[in-house]
């Protein structure tokens, strides 16, 4: 089995144009088995660019983040919980303190410091694990955080596991989130090659080289994909030079991803002229993964 993770350093760089694309050429068009995760689990929509859910097998709860509450009867007012809070979830009304639950990140400090024992912590929802089959015949196992829900890369960890528990699978094509915090730590460890998406601006490939060295830490080969790359030919050429070989596809800025994108339909399923390059692109992925 073979886990291909798609990530980028910062937001909107195309990511899941490629993890759609890659999760279809391998299941509809190589016709391996194939799931996609959707690890993005703040904003997921790798099953909407597949088409959307058409069937859903599973819908698994899952329980991780905890909340403080009070019991006003112990608590002496002493506002020592508020001082030590450094999510401002602590609030006072009406002379007492009063918890809000959307900035609670459940870290315990104040029922450290409470003299009285009255701060208490429940469990709640964090998200869910989806599993279904999209309207383009892709499997996907999607990661779905609750509103202040806490996102430790744990709910990735189980989609992952999930992916890998559903079936024949060859391999796996995992939608990482933006950025090089915990999720995408969670995303990355242990998968077989990383993919990159940039764009050729300063800022997107300042986010690509973050990633490279998360990738250098934890050993994981990469390659990079330059996105709209005609937008700056300057710059790409500026990225293509600095990461040599490393650089194994370009897609250019056009109204027919746009389209694809908009229709819930990958670019590989249309009649799209790109599609000859995309598909060279998806098997030069497929080829250094093995
Ligand atoms: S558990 Fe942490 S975040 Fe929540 S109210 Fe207490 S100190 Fe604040
Ligand atoms: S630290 Fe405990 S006793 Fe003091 S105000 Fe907070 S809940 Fe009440």
């Amino acid at each position: 089995m073979r886990e291909i993770v798609i990530a980028s350093g910062k937001g909107g760089t195309g990511k899941t144009f490629i993890a759609s694309n890659l999760t279809y050429y391998i299941s509809q068009i190589l016709g391996r088995p194939c799931t996609g995760v959707d690890a993005d689990a703040e904003a997921p929509d790798l099953a909407l660019a597949l088409g959307d859910y058409v069937e859903i097998y599973s819908r698994e709860e899952v329980y991780e983040s905890r909340k403080a509450s009070i019991d006003y009867d112990k608590c002496n007012l002493c506002m020592m919980c508020q001082s030590v809070c450094r999510f401002y979830a602590i609030t006072i009304e009406e002379d007492r303190p009063v918890i809000i639950e959307e900035y609670c990140e459940g870290c315990g400090a104040c029922g450290l410091v409470c003299p009285t024992e009255a701060i208490t912590y429940r469990t709640v929802r964090t998200g869910y694990i989806i599993y279904g089959v999209t309207r383009h015949g892709a499997r996907i196992v999607t990661s779905d955080l609750e509103v202040s829900g806490r996102n430790t890369g744990h709910l990735v960890y189980l989609a992952r596991e999930k992916a890998k528990q559903v079936g024949n699978v060859e391999y796996i094509v995992i939608d990482a989130a933006p950025g090089i915090g915990c999720p995408v730590i969670s995303s990355i460890v242990g998968a077989n090659l990383l993919i990159i998406c940039v764009e050729p601006t300063p800022q997107s490939f300042n986010g690509c080289c973050r990633l490279i060295n998360v990738a250098d830490t934890v050993k994981i080969p990469y390659r990079v994909i330059i996105n709209k790359y005609d937008l700056n030919r300057e710059f790409t050429e500026k990225i293509e030079r600095e990461l040599g070989n490393n650089v194994i596809g370009r897609v250019p800025y056009s109204r027919e991803i746009v389209k694809s994108y908009a229709d819930l339909t990958p670019l590989l399923a249309t009649s799209s002229t790109l599609k000859r390059d995309l598909e060279q692109i998806m098997s030069e992925i497929v080829k250094v993964s093995s």
